[in-house]
């Protein structure tokens, strides 16, 4: 009973969007038409969706006010100085490109500091920085340490850079081949795994006595922030805020997806000390998103963005509840025997298909007969991330297996109460008990690139 209360919500529901309860039948239809692939599901067919926690967060009363407040001027909007004002006061940046979410601030920032040739390291890949970093020419190397890798690994922060990794990097290239760091807060692929504060200083020194940068992807440092209060000795006693801004203390830039720990729907920005670097994004900005005090977003999506980024440090209880919330998750999944990713992440819950599923072999994609079965079992919207999410490999042609066969169970902010957790942990626990009911998928259409999106299958019968 404490442990429930610990992480209580600290807001209550004003307003209410009804969702659709389904009968198994019409479930079955549903996941049949989609070729049981959940991307392909409509979404007033889903009861509860945890497809992802992107752009899905549920605003306060204070941000939806804001929208009425925002500016459209043109130029010079006031809900753009409040955006900058936010920015600087709780990430500690003076200067600031808005996008219009966060791949816009990684184009942006790969194209004016990466030149052909060059190698960014970084811990673990995220899709989208990635493709930007060699876009622009770069060769992006993982530096991330090796316990990232083993999910029964039990480590509090899986998230951080090897530094012999980067050394080696730096070493066998050069300095002047590395023009920056790209240093993830709470490692996204890595299930949301937080980087220690000792490591983000160590990387910073390291770097800064060699004239590289160390360029936050900050998306989900907010989330990090909470895990190094609990995690890591001398910061329980400070506030997610201050440890916010130590984080940022050690990089000299960040991009920031807003969609995330920002508690907007849209947006997202690349921040910087360097005014000399400021001046040549703004230069791309106005090219590829708009005018330097808008850039990607209206005034109403600044004023809100600008209110929901005060609001996620106002009080450590937001956090708390936010990332509480998916523990409670995690932890009644353990107690039933379910075999997850350990530690819990910051933003989901990750199921180890292969082992739930051991009677399907992987070419009959485990991952992805697990989530379509979630969802005829109880409405939830689970995704793939394994053999299918892994594509072919250009060479061979034959199916990447990745160390991994996953369905992850993604958790908005501020948008499903615990009720709807209990749903989803008894409807994944059923299915862990009879799983021989479960059967394999094979192909009706396989996309070339990227097929988890759109891929179809039939049921193997
Ligand atoms: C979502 C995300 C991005 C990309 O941001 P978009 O707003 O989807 O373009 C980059 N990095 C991380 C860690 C993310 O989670």
């Amino acid at each position: 009973m404490v442990e429930k209360r610990s992480w209580a919500e600290p807001w209550k529901i004003k307003m209410v969007e009804p969702i659709k309860m389904t009968s198994r039948e019409e479930r079955e239809r549903a996941i049949r038409e989609a070729g049981y692939n959940t991307f392909l599901l409509q979404s007033e067919d889903v009861y509860i969706d945890l497809l992802t926690d992107s752009g899905t967060s549920a605003m306060s009363e204070n941000q939806w006010a804001g929208l009425m407040y925002g500016d459209e001027a043109y130029a010079g909007s006031r809900s753009f100085k409040n955006l900058v004002s936010a920015v600087h006061d709780v990430y500690g940046y003076e200067e600031l490109i808005p996008t219009h979410q966060g791949r816009g601030a990684e184009h942006i920032l790969s194209q004016i500091l990466i030149s052909p040739g060059d190698y960014v390291p970084g811990n673990m890949y995220f899709t989208t920085t990635r493709y930007h970093q060699e876009f622009a020419g770069g060769t992006f190397v993982d530096v991330i340490v090796d316990e990232a890798h083993r999910p029964d690994s039990i480590e509090p922060f899986k998230g951080n850079i090897d530094l012999d990794k980067l050394a080696a990097v730096v070493d066998t290239h050069g300095a002047d081949k590395v023009p920056y760091v790209s240093f993830e807060t709470n490692v996204n692929m890595a299930g949301g795994q937080p980087v220690s504060m000792a490591n983000l200083r160590e990387v910073y020194e390291y770097c800064s006595a060699r004239g590289i940068l160390v360029m936050l992807d900050a998306t989900r440092a907010l989330e990090n922030a909470y895990f190094i209060q609990q995690r890591e000795g001398g910061y329980l006693d400070k506030s997610i805020a201050e440890i916010l801004r130590e984080i940022t203390s050690y990089s000299d830039g960040a991009t920031v997806s807003s969609k995330k720990d920002n508690l907007v729907n849209i947006g997202g920005f690349l921040a910087v000390r360097d005014p000399e670097i400021a001046r040549k994004a703004r230069a791309m900005l106005v090219v590829f998103e708009g005018l330097h005090t808008y850039g990607g977003m209206s005034g109403r999506d600044m004023e809100a963005l600008a209110r929901g980024i005060r609001e996620m440090v106002a009080s450590d209880d937001h956090v708390r509840a936010r990332v509480g919330q998916v523990e409670y998750l995690g932890n009644a999944l353990i107690k039933a025997g379910v075999p997850i990713v350990k530690p819990v992440g910051g933003h989901g819950i990750f199921l180890d298909a292969a082992s739930i599923l051991p009677h399907i072999p992987m070419e009959h994609f485990p991952a992805q007969s697990l989530a379509a079965a979630l969802y005829v079992d109880s409405g939830v919207r689970a995704m793939e991330r394994g053999i299918v999410s892994a594509g072919r490999d250009p060479e061979t042609g034959e199916h990447r297996v990745p160390k991994l066969e996953l369905v992850r169970l993604t958790i908005p902010r501020r948008v499903y109460t615990q009720a709807h957790m209990d749903v989803t942990a008894e409807s994944v626990m059923s299915l862990c008990e009879r799983p021989e009911q479960v059967g394999g998928l094979r192909f009706t259409y396989e996309p070339e690139v990227l097929r988890f999106f759109q891929a179809t299958f039939e049921p193997i019968v």
